[in-house]
């Protein structure tokens, strides 16, 4: 049976970091790391997001504040809104919950957010900073899958590494940081010719897909390490994820549960990233 993959007791080690730096850094230049989250809506699930990233940067010792804005904030009402986070000394990061709603441009949102205060990583200025390798931030969901297999002293070196999903927000950068951790990496999708036969190949797959217990045992090679990105509801209405966790934690060698894997990582780099551009910025 796998060794089940601690993603709370990894952020609690992680955020306890992060609070010692953001006080440490308080200290010696006066400055609280500021995040700004801006919710465009009344999506549930993002509410639940928002609060949940609240609450990270309260625990953490980190400012924070969110900003509520109705349903039918118009795009010029929401760039304003953005124009002014910008121009606020006491936020280092801004984060716009995605989705929004349908009216509104969110390629334009993420482009009007500068990318030093861009503390999700998705402005085009940092995806192409990660892609040479060279950046400030990572994208908070792969940064925190590469920080657990880290902390689990997975060496990526030289593994068959199989992402499912081609996501801006997931797979893609996944399997970026992945190669740059000198993994052979393949990417699967949709159109994948032969799935089960990709992901059987790997040493280290990672699911970011969006249906529920999708990757069974059958797809999983013997010894693999899994690592399920998926957030789903089952038909009972349960939080699950991508992968068959436990006909597939029987064969593979470490595999992360949902909830309680990648998910609590997420909100960890974010608070990661606004430390890291509150530091930025203060340098100057
Ligand atoms: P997207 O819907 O943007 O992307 C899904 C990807 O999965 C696409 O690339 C799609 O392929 C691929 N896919 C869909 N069906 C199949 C299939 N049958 N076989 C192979 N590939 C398939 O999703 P996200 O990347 O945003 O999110 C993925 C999951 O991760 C969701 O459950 C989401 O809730 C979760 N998530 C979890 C986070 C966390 O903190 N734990 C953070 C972000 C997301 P194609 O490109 O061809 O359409």
């Amino acid at each position: 049976m796998a060794h089940i993959i601690d993603g709370k007791k990894i952020a609690a080690a992680a955020r306890l970091d992060i609070a010692e730096r953001g006080r440490a850094f308080l200290e010696k230049t006066g400055v609280r790391p500021g995040l700004a989250v801006v919710i465009v809506g009344e999506d549930p699930a993002s509410k639940v997001y928002v609060r949940n990233k609240k609450k990270g940067c309260e625990e953490a010792g980190l400012y924070s504040e969110v900003h509520e804005m109705p349903a039918d904030t118009t795009q010029a009402e929401l760039l304003a809104k953005i124009e002014e986070l910008k121009a606020n000394e006491n936020i280092h990061g801004i984060l716009v919950q995605l989705p929004l709603p349908k009216h509104l441009d969110e390629k334009a949102v993420i482009d009007a957010i500068p990318p030093e205060k861009d503390v999700d990583a998705f402005h085009p200025v940092n995806t192409g900073k990660i892609m040479i390798g060279d950046y400030n931030f990572l994208p908070c969901t792969p940064a925190g899958v590469m920080k657990m297999l880290e902390y689990e002293q997975i060496d990526v070196t030289g593994k068959e590494c199989v992402v499912v999903g081609r996501s801006n927000i997931v797979g893609k950068p996944m399997a970026m940081l992945l190669l740059h951790a000198n993994g052979t990496v393949t990417v699967c999708h949709s159109r994948t010719k032969d799935l089960a036969e990709v992901t059987r190949r790997a040493d280290i797959l990672v699911v970011a897909i969006g249906k529920a217990n999708f990757i069974t045992a059958d797809m999983v090679k013997e010894g693999a390490v899994v690592i399920d990105v998926g957030m789903n509801r089952n038909a009972e209405g349960k939080l699950c994820g991508d992968v068959d966790f436990e006909n597939v934690k029987e064969k593979a060698s470490a595999i992360t549960p949902v909830p309680g894997g990648v998910g609590v990582m997420t909100i960890t780099m974010l608070l990661e990233n606004t430390l890291r551009a509150a530091e930025l910025a203060v340098k100057g």
